[in-house]
């Protein structure tokens, strides 16, 4: 593919990310880094923080995980009672320096700072309209064309600015920024990604991805800032502004099923009860007679447990995980049949042996991930392998900002159940239904309802409006044949 290749410029855009902002505690930057540390899973590859101390702005930011970048000498280097930071995951081509948020400019009304979780539909198209007026460029990152409009807005204040500016962009997105003003925070209309203000027991607030983050720093949860609004903390404290039309909420149930921390709570409810229950429903719908229940390690857990409890059938962690694999490895010069997943996962024989088996995940992406796990339970002595998903088919990429292949390469997207049950090896393979997921979601069939989340990947309705240029950039796929 080459960069002119429109699937490639997608592909550098998607981002899952992690954000966290302080205002007005003495430590901004040291909480920020404990932030980021809670907030590792949503983004390994880069990391940055900026903090402001009333005369000047700090800044650090480099490729790696949050230990690895930030050493005590950098963080009392970090002055300042307000912060932003930011976790990246990016695909393709894009972990360059120069794509490492925060953002960080200096403009007509001073220093501005931005961090970005989520994706912007027009954002290559605001690019060529703002380079065609003479912008340059730093990165390749789509959220740099905010801090451009935000720099070319004639408004007075920066709230201004950026009420204006996020009226222009469409798309997925939790914003933080970083003034001598303040600290603002922004979520999309459709309120895609989540982010919740907290209140921080020594004084100061904070705004995060992720509740996780408030229980690691004592923090108290406040709210979530609601889809639409941004809010702007300052020494008079919170002030919240709902500038834009009201839309249908469309908040990524996909947070609930795999991205977010089980330990969080989300959209309201505790991710961990929420994928438990996840195989309560799953254990309703797709019944079989085995010998013991395997989760997938870590994602598989909660719904492995919740099916397990359901249906009285032994539980056991029967693979274990190897939690300190890096993404790169030295593979020996003689190759070993599936080395990836086995420096990852080992199948204990001596529980599986003769055994019928249940295995759970949270999601089947290309399948390769389950076809090797069925492998290795089959070559550890399993008699029967049934395997159960706690989420339905993924059939269309993610647009929005979790990092998913594209519609090709997604297998759900071009083969039914049985051809997957076939190409993955299994006895038998089992999805949960769309249904229930929300009834796991909302724990009470009389409160279902579907109108809240954004079920794109299951679904292909993207709530978020393409034009017809947009749409053919965001990929009209070929089929394609199954990976080995
Ligand atoms: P695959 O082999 O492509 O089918 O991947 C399935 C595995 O990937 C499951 O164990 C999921 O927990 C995990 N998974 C699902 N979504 C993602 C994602 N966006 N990034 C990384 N891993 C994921």
């Amino acid at each position: 593919m080459t960069d002119n290749d429109p699937l490639h410029a997608i592909d550098t855009m998607s981002e899952e990310c992690g954000v966290f902002g302080v205002y007005g505690h003495p430590e901004a930057a040291n909480l920020t880094y404990l932030g980021l540390y809670a907030l590792q899973h949503r983004g390994q590859e880069a990391s940055g923080i900026l903090t402001y101390d009333g005369k000047a702005f700090h800044h650090e930011r480099n490729r790696g995980r949050v230990a690895d970048i930030f050493s005590e000498s950098c963080l009392n280097r970090l002055k300042g009672h307000a912060a932003i930071g930011h976790n990246r995951y990016s695909t393709t081509g894009g972990n360059k320096l120069e794509n490492v948020q925060p953002i960080v400019v200096n403009y007509a009304l001073g220093t501005l700072g931005m961090v970005h979780n989520g994706n912007l539909i027009n954002g290559n198209f605001l690019r060529d309209e703002l380079e065609a007026y003479g912008a340059i460029f730093q990165s390749s990152m789509d959220s740099e064309v905010i801090v451009h409009l935000i720099a070319h807005s004639k408004r007075r204040h920066v709230a201004e600015r950026v009420i204006e500016s996020l009226g222009r962009i469409r798309g997925a997105y939790c914003l933080l920024f970083l003034t001598e003003e303040g600290l603002i925070g922004a979520r999309d209309p459709y309120g895609v990604r989540p982010l919740s203000l907290g209140k921080i027991k020594g004084g100061g607030y904070v705004l995060a991805s992720e509740t996780c983050t408030f229980d690691l720093i004592e923090a108290e949860f406040v709210r979530d800032i609601e889809p639409g609004e941004i809010v702007q903390i300052d020494e008079k404290g919170v002030s919240s502004f709902k500038p834009f039309p009201k839309v249908a909420p469309a908040q990524c149930v996909f947070e609930y099923v795999y991205f977010s921390r089980p330990d969080s709570n989300l959209f309201g409810k505790n991710v961990y009860a929420v994928r438990k229950r996840m195989g309560r429903e799953l254990l309703k719908e797709s019944q079989v007679e085995a010998d013991m229940v395997i989760p997938v390690p870590d994602s598989g857990v909660p719904a492995a447990l919740g099916y397990a409890e359901a249906s009285l059938i032994p539980y056991d962690t029967a693979l274990i995980r190897n939690h300190y694999v890096g993404r790169t490895f030295i593979e020996p010069q003689q190759s070993i049949r599936h080395f990836g997943v086995k420096i990852k996962l080992n199948a204990i024989r001596e529980l599986i042996e003769g055994k019928r088996v249940i295995v759970v995940d949270d999601s089947l992406v290309r399948g390769t991930t389950a076809r090797k796990i069925v492998k290795m339970i089959r070559t550890a002595g399993a008699k029967e392998i049934h395997v159960r998903i706690s989420s339905p088919p993924i059939v269309s990429p993610c647009f929005y900002g979790i990092d998913t292949p594209t519609r090709n390469e997604l297998v759900a997207s071009t083969h039914n159940v049985e051809e997957i049950r076939k190409y993955i090896t299994a006895d038998s393979l089992a999805y949960l239904s769309t249904e229930g997921m929300f009834r796991a979601v909302y724990n009470n069939s009389s409160e279902y309802e579907n109108k809240h989340f954004c079920t794109a990947c299951f679904s292909e309705d993207y709530p978020i409006p393409f034009t017809g240029e947009e749409r053919v950039q965001l990929g009209l796929f070929e089929d394609q044949a199954l990976p080995n």
